[in-house]
């Protein structure tokens, strides 16, 4: 079994907090917790029951009290799986496709992803939802979500402290890894991240991997978008030729981007992007159990999964 380094709580700007777990491989992702004169808000949850109740062990150390609310910056288990173990009276906060992605997936990132004991874990999706955006005040301090997707997933929410310059980008960002689009859209993925570089953010948690800084943000930026541009053509050239996503992603399996963490995620990738050239509507629901079995062939065997 493979060990991690422990979570380590991060203070960005005064009573603003990244909860990094590394080495954010799958299902190792980032939280928040932002303190606020009238209560604190929490940004996303974590994958396993132990992962959960350690994060909120921590964060009680630095936010005492019960959380105002909750917010989900998209709907896979790895961010939304602790949702239940906020008290009831916690409004669970996402876009209005969160609410619908997380009850539409259920289990099935700990179906897919097994090795974790992942404990107890009860399904609960956003009970406050919005369509584009949303700002919460916490006494002075403000909080925009913004809803950027389909991206990673359709349901991307950004969480930018203007004030502070701190953005959380959930997994629209993952710092280390490959961008995994199968659930959201390549085509949405570069505005998406635009829209981020625009902010100007001077801090950004991603959803996986560490956190980003000042100039490291508009590099990271730019891989992300460089990754995009790679899937999509390849994804133009052998969707023309009639391969299949598993014979495309086979024959560009060396490239420039392999060495990244889970590379797996190419053929996902693709999958997605088929189903844009396709002609499907952005964000056309593709099950994750679908895709997967080409993800093991891909990989070359079972993926691995330490959370
Ligand atoms: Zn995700």
């Amino acid at each position: 079994m493979t060990t991690m380094p422990p979570p380590e709580l991060a203070e960005l700007a005064p009573g603003v907090f990244a909860y990094v777990q590394p080495d954010g491989s799958w299902m190792i992702n980032n939280t928040g917790a932002v303190a606020g004169d009238t209560g604190h808000l929490l940004v996303d949850t974590t994958s396993t029951e132990s992962r959960n109740r350690a994060l909120f062990a921590a964060v009680a150390e630095v936010c005492p009290g019960q959380p105002r609310g909750l917010v989900n910056t998209h709907h896979h288990g790895d961010h939304t799986y602790g949702n239940w173990l906020v008290p009831e009276q916690t409004p669970v906060i996402g876009h209005v496709t969160c609410r619908e992605d997380v009850l539409a997936a259920g289990l099935v990132a700990a179906q897919v992803l097994t090795g974790p004991d992942y404990g107890r874990i009860e399904i609960r999706p956003p009970d406050l939802t919005f369509t584009e955006a949303m700002t919460l005040h916490l006494g002075e301090r403000r909080v925009e979500l913004v809803h950027v997707g389909p991206a990673h997933t359709r349901s991307d929410v950004i969480v930018w402290l203007p004030e502070e310059r701190v953005l959380f980008s959930g997994d629209l960002a993952f710092a280390g890894g490959q961008p995994f689009l199968v659930e959201g859209s390549v085509a949405g993925y570069r505005p998406a991240l635009d829209r981020i570089r625009a902010l100007e953010p001077e801090v950004l948690v991603p959803g996986h991997g560490p956190v980003c800084r000042g100039e490291e943000i508009p590099a990271l930026l730019d891989d992300l978008a460089e990754y995009a541009a790679f899937v999509d053509a390849v994804a133009r050239e052998h969707h023309a030729a009639g391969h299949t996503p598993l014979e495309a992603a086979t024959a560009e399996k060396d490239n420039r981007f392999a060495s990244w963490q889970e590379s797996e995620r190419l053929v996902g990738n693709l999958h997605r992007a088929y189903n844009e050239l396709d002609g499907n509507p952005l964000g056309t629901r593709i099950p994750l159990d679908s895709v997967w079995p080409d993800m093991i062939a891909f990989h070359g065997g079972p993926i691995g999964c330490y959370a």
